[in-house]
């Protein structure tokens, strides 16, 4: 008999399934012992996984912290600052959203304790609650649910991972929104994630479960049981570990996966679907595949990235390199990550140097160094520390005829350098470092400097994702092109659209997302392209103003600059055209030099 209603509730379920009756899913991502373990990458895979049976998947990040958003948080500190197409400056955990499942998420996606507390106090301001008491609850988890159902609006399944540790203060309250969810949602639509780290003390050999379960238990202090539990670990995660979770965490040796570190993250999704995390999650979740898995292009891509057949050795030069005695990537995680993609796509290693750019302020010896490298990076910054550095290493590449790549401040250091040293402006400079430099060949626009003038910094920025037209005899055009990237003008989706700009008659565009206040200035223009700079591309403000947005020479192998950050449309699937073009040249360059 009750297998009877099994099946029929089975065959009810699918046939709603198939007219698209079931309701949304929710899958809340939280961390346990530390923070930096790959919660990120864990739900980016995840959703990964889930898209390739055929799911429209969006994943949200909640950082607890009370900044509204990472726009002011320092690099070193926080790791990167990801911009969104819309303008918005977000964790760098977005990031690793968007090159894995390849959408665009908006800036809504990114929640914070300040924004939460912001719209409360503003409503509160503003008489909205009509007289009521504003309190913790209900108030602040209603508005945690609000802001992640409209940010999963739409699609089919959302990820919310939450920012921080099991245990801190901080995370309490989108625990609460999270169960409180459940309950109004129901317990098939909202699964739990923990993605935990088993520590391997080296005299004892052994990967430990102690940590493991006393997140289990924290978590259960919001009355949250997770469903899955990822442990991150040195090693694969053997069956007896696995049934010490069980026993000593309640929770079936099937839900725990093993998540060791690789040497690619990219392999990640292929590893859970080893463990067959995605039925598994389905399952919990009441959900049928809408289609069988193809991981194909993506096994090829892995495979190209794990066996390159060519390895070129890339350095960045940059500012926020070193904190204490440690060097920090993750001030530019995307750049390496859009490194990687090309490669895959051109089946070349990498082996990445970051260096300080304050090395190459000493002398001449030092910079000789360089050689040794098959391409540079200068990649974006700001103010006046380590900027001599940079300048020297863009004028040994361009005269070396070593592969370049300037991105945003990248772009705006070579202008100068060019402007010095193949112009004769001897003291030309960015205004950012040298108000009165007599030749200020980056500079603010007149709009930019009146809202410098109120301090908003916060507003000064151009954020996003911004149009420029490119000039068809340029490299950086054919590169675009090659890519497919170049798109119609009435083809641009809601978030490029806001701010495109007065683009004339120009049909065809390109789409960049932006984080930067200094523009070339106009009044330069002719004069560094009457020695030869080549500006490929710009941007048409609605007062006429032109912002160039790339810059390149003829007669060397790959010398290009943007005032964008193409690092930031660069998925493994889809890697950003210049960086393609970039790392082709590198290859070009070491082939040559064997
Ligand atoms: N500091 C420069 C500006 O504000 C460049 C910024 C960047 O590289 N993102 O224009």
């Amino acid at each position: 008999m009750i297998s009877t209603y099994v099946l029929f509730y089975n065959k009810l379920f699918k046939q709603m399934f198939e007219w698209g009756l079931v309701p949304q899913k929710f899958i809340v991502v939280s961390g346990g012992v530390l923070s930096g373990i790959g919660k990120g990458v864990a739900t980016a895979s995840i959703g990964k996984i889930l898209q390739q049976y055929g799911f429209s998947v969006t994943a949200i990040k909640i950082d607890p912290y009370i900044n509204c958003d990472a726009g002011t948080l320092r690099p070193t500190e926080h790791g990167e600052v990801w911009v969104t197409d819309d303008g918005g400056e977000i964790d760098q955990d977005l990031g690793n959203y968007e090159r894995f499942l390849n959408i665009r998420i908006p800036k809504k996606n990114n929640i914070t304790t300040g924004q939460v507390y912001k719209t409360i106090i503003d409503k509160e301001r503003s008489g909205e609650y009509l007289g009521k008491t504003v309190q913790f609850i209900p108030h602040v988890p209603d508005e945690i649910k609000k802001r992640v159902i409209s940010a999963a609006d739409g699609f089919d399944i959302a990820l919310i991972e939450i920012g921080g540790t099991i245990g801190d203060y901080e995370n309490i309250p989108f625990l609460f929104a999270m169960k409180s969810l459940e309950r109004e949602l129901g317990r098939e639509n909202v699964a739990y994630i923990l993605v935990t780290y088993l520590p391997t003390p080296s005299h004892i050999g052994e990967p430990k479960t102690k940590p493991t379960q006393q997140a289990i238990k924290t978590l259960g202090e919001s009355g949250i049981f997770p469903d899955f539990i990822l442990c991150r670990g040195k090693d694969p995660l053997d069956d007896v570990r696995k049934k010490k979770i069980e026993i000593f965490a309640n929770i079936n040796s099937d839900c725990v996966i093993s998540a060791p570190d690789v040497p690619s993250v990219y392999s990640i999704p292929l590893n859970f679907e080893k463990e067959k995390l995605g039925e598994k999650i389905m399952k919990r979740l009441q959900l049928e595949p809408k289609q069988k898995p193809d991981w194909t292009t993506w096994n090829q891509l892995l495979h190209n990235i794990e066996n390159p057949t060519n390895s070129i050795k890339i350095a960045i030069i940059g500012k926020y390199v070193d904190t204490g005695n440690y060097c920090l990537q993750d001030s530019y995680i995307s750049i390496g990550e859009s490194l990687k993609h090309a490669a895959a796509h051109s089946a070349a290693g990498i082996e990445i140097s970051w260096i300080d750019s304050k090395k190459y302020e000493t002398g001449e010896e030092t910079i000789k160094n360089l050689h040794e490298f098959d391409g540079i990076i200068v990649p974006g910054g700001f103010g006046a520390s380590g900027v001599e550095g940079k300048i020297t290493t863009i004028k040994f590449c361009r005269e070396n005829n070593i592969p370049y790549l300037g991105l945003c401040y990248g772009l705006q250091l070579a202008v100068v350098e060019f402007a010095r040293h193949a112009c004769n402006l001897e003291l030309a400079h960015t205004t950012e470092v040298v108000e009165n430099t007599p030749h200020p060949v980056i500079d603010l626009q007149p709009a930019q400097k009146e809202i410098l003038a109120q301090r908003a910094y916060g507003a000064s920025m151009r954020l996003g994702a911004y149009c420029a037209v490119l000039n068809p005899e340029s490299n950086v055009f054919k590169l675009y092109e090659q890519a497919s990237r170049i798109v119609q003008k009435n083809n641009l989706t809601a978030l490029e659209e806001f701010r495109k700009g007065i683009l004339n008659d120009d049909k065809q565009v390109v789409v960049e997302r932006h984080r930067h206040r200094y523009e070339v200035n106009p009044k330069y223009v002719d004069v560094l392209e009457k020695n030869g700079l080549i500006f490929s591309g710009h941007h048409l403000r609605n007062d006429d103003t032109k912002l160039m947005e790339y810059i390149e020479l003829k007669n060397h192998p790959f010398f290009v600059g943007t005032q964008a950050h193409p690092e930031f449309l660069s998925s493994i699937e889809h890697p950003s055209p210049i960086f393609m073009g970039f790392v082709k040249a590198c290859v070009e360059r070491k082939e040559k030099r064997n």
